[in-house]
C-alpha cells in the first residue's frame, strides 16, 4: 500500500471520512437494533442446508468410524467432558430424552431409544433422519471405510492414507509414548488390509512397486466412491515434509523392505519422500487431501509439530498446484495464521473440531477473521464422533451445527452493523461457509 492510501485508510477508520460512512465507536451488541439483524439473520441461516466438510458418523462400536482410537486416560476439554448440558440438549432435540442430567440409569433410557430406532430405520434411514433432522444435505464421512449403514448419496467418503507411511518395524515410534504405542499398530494392521486388497501378502521387492501398490489403492478407493485422501500423521510426527530425493527413499526401502528397524532420520526421509507422492497423486487423480492440522487428542500430541504453518513449504510448492488441500480443524490454536495459507488458490480451511471445542461466543470471533479475509475459502465441518454408547455421532453434529449456525449469526450481524458488509453480502459468506464452498470443492 502506498504513503497515501494507508494515510486514507487511516483517515477512515477514525472518522469513517472517506466514504461517509459513521464507525460505530462501539458494537452495538445489545441494542434493539443488533437483536432484530441477528434473529433476521439466524433465521436464514437456519434455513441453508449445510455441507460438512469434515465428521466420523457412525456408532460407538463400530471399528471403522476411525482410523484411530482415543488413548486410555487421555484429558478431555472442558466442553467435550461428561455432564456437557449442550449434550443433554442435544439428546433432548434429537430423541425427546426426558431428564434433565446424564445420570447412568437416565442415559441408559437413551441406549435404549436409539436401539429402537435402528431397529426400525433400518439401512440407510437412521442417520439420513439425524441429517434431515439438522438441516444438512451431505456430509463427508472420514472413516476406514464407508460401511453398510451410511447412505452414499448424503455421505462422501474421504479414506486414510497414513499407513502407507508405515512399513517398516516401527520400533523407534512405538516406543517414544503410550499414545504411539496405540496407534502405530492400527496402522501396521491397516496397512497388512490394504496390501492385501491389492492382491499383496507382503510389501513389493521393490520401492517402485512399492509406490505403484500406494497409487493403485488410491486409484481403487476412488473407484469405490473415494472423494479424497486423509492424513492424520500429526499424531506421528511433524508435518514439516523435506524433500529428499528418490534415491534416498529407495534406499530406506531396499534397506528395510525385509526387516531390521530404520532410525528416526531414515524413518523420516523415507515419510517426506511418500508424503509428497501421495499428494501428488491425489492431484492426478483429483481427490482433494484432507489434513489434520491443530490440536489433537492424547496427552504426547505436540501441538507445535502439528500447527498447519509447518506445511507452508509444501503448500506454496509450485509442483502442487493441481492437488487441492483441506486444512483441517482451522489449524487451531493458531487458525489467526492458518487463514493466510488459503490465500493460495488451492488451499482451503475448515472449522471442524474447533468448532466443538470452541463456545459459540469464541467462534464468531474466528468466523469474522476468516470471513473477511479469504470467505470463498472457509468451510463448516463437524468433526462429529461418537463419544460413548449413549452420547454419539447424533449428539455431536447437534452441537457442532448448533454451535457454527449461532456463531455465523453472530459474526455476521457485527460485520453489518460496523459496515464491513452488506446484508446481501453477509448471506453470501453464510452460504459460501455452511454449503456451497465445500460443494464447489467436491464437484456436488
Ligand atoms: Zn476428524
Amino acid at each position: 500500500m502506498k504513503g497515501g492510501a494507508l494515510a486514507c485508510a487511516v483517515l477512515f477508520l477514525l472518522t469513517g471520512a472517506c466514504c461517509g460512512q459513521q464507525v460505530p465507536e462501539a458494537l452495538p451488541t445489545s441494542s434493539a437494533v443488533y437483536q432484530q439483524t441477528y434473529d433476521r439473520l439466524l433465521k436464514q441461516i437456519d434455513a441453508i442446508r449445510i455441507f460438512d466438510n469434515h465428521g466420523h458418523p457412525g456408532f460407538a462400536d463400530d471399528p471403522n468410524v476411525d482410523a484411530m482410537v482415543s488413548p486410555p486416560g487421555a484429558s478431555a476439554a472442558f466442553r467435550l467432558r461428561d455432564g456437557n448440558p449442550e449434550l443433554i440438549a442435544a439428546s433432548k432435540a434429537l430423541f425427546g430424552y426426558p431428564y434433565d442430567d446424564n445420570s447412568p440409569e437416565h442415559l441408559q433410557w437413551l441406549v435404549k431409544k436409539k436401539a429402537g430406532l435402528k431397529q426400525q430405520e433400518r439401512g440407510y434411514q437412521y442417520f439420513d433422519t439425524i441429517l434431515d433432522q439438522l438441516n444438512i444435505e451431505r456430509a463427508v464421512a472420514n472413516r476406514v471405510e464407508l460401511g453398510p449403514y451410511l447412505s452414499p448419496k448424503r455421505f462422501l467418503w474421504v479414506f486414510f492414507v497414513d499407513s502407507l507411511l508405515f512399513p517398516f518395524k516401527n520400533q523407534t515410534f512405538i516406543s517414544r509414548n503410550g499414545d504411539l504405542a496405540v496407534y502405530v499398530p492400527l496402522q501396521e494392521k491397516k496397512l497388512r488390509r490394504e496390501l492385501a486388497q491389492e492382491g499383496l501378502q507382503e510389501l513389493p521387492p521393490t520401492f517402485d512397486d512399492y509406490l505403484k501398490f500406494a497409487a493403485r489403492l488410491l486409484e481403487d478407493n476412488k473407484q469405490h466412491d473415494g472423494v479424497g485422501i486423509k492424513f492424520e500423521i500429526a499424531y506421528f510426527r511433524s508435518l514439516h515434509f523435506d524433500d529428499p530425493p528418490k534415491q534416498t527413499a529407495e534406499a530406506v526401502y531396499a534397506k528395510y523392505r525385509n526387516g531390521g528397524a530404520p532410525s528416526d532420520a531414515e524413518y523420516k526421509d523415507f515419510q517426506d519422500y511418500l508424503f509428497r507422492y501421495l499428494i501428488s497423486e491425489a492431484g492426478r487423480l483429483h481427490l482433494p487431501v484432507q489434513i489434520h492440522t491443530a490440536v489433537g487428542i492424547g496427552d504426547y500430541y505436540s501441538v507445535s509439530n502439528g500447527t498447519a504453518l509447518q506445511l507452508e513449504n509444501v503448500l506454496r510448492d509450485p509442483r502442487y498446484r493441481d492437488t487441492t488441500f483441506v486444512l483441517l480443524h482451522g489449524g487451531y490454536p493458531f487458525q489467526e495464521q492458518a487463514i493466510w495459507l488459503t490465500a493460495r488458490r488451492n488451499v482451503y480451511l475448515d472449522s471442524s473440531l474447533m468448532g466443538i471445542y470452541l463456545y459459540p461466543a469464541d467462534l464468531k470471533n474466528v468466523l469474522r477473521h476468516w470471513l473477511l479475509l479469504f470467505p470463498d475459502k472457509v468451510m463448516f465441518g463437524s468433526d462429529a464422533f461418537p463419544f460413548s454408547d449413549a452420547v454419539g455421532a447424533e449428539e455431536s453434529y447437534w452441537m457442532a451445527v448448533r454451535s457454527a449456525r449461532v456463531a455465523l449469526a453472530a459474526a455476521l450481524t457485527e460485520m453489518i452493523l460496523n459496515h464491513e458488509v452488506t446484508e446481501q453480502q453477509a448471506m453470501v459468506f453464510a452460504r459460501g461457509y455452511l454449503h456451497d464452498n465445500a460443494a464447489k470443492l467436491y464437484g456436488k
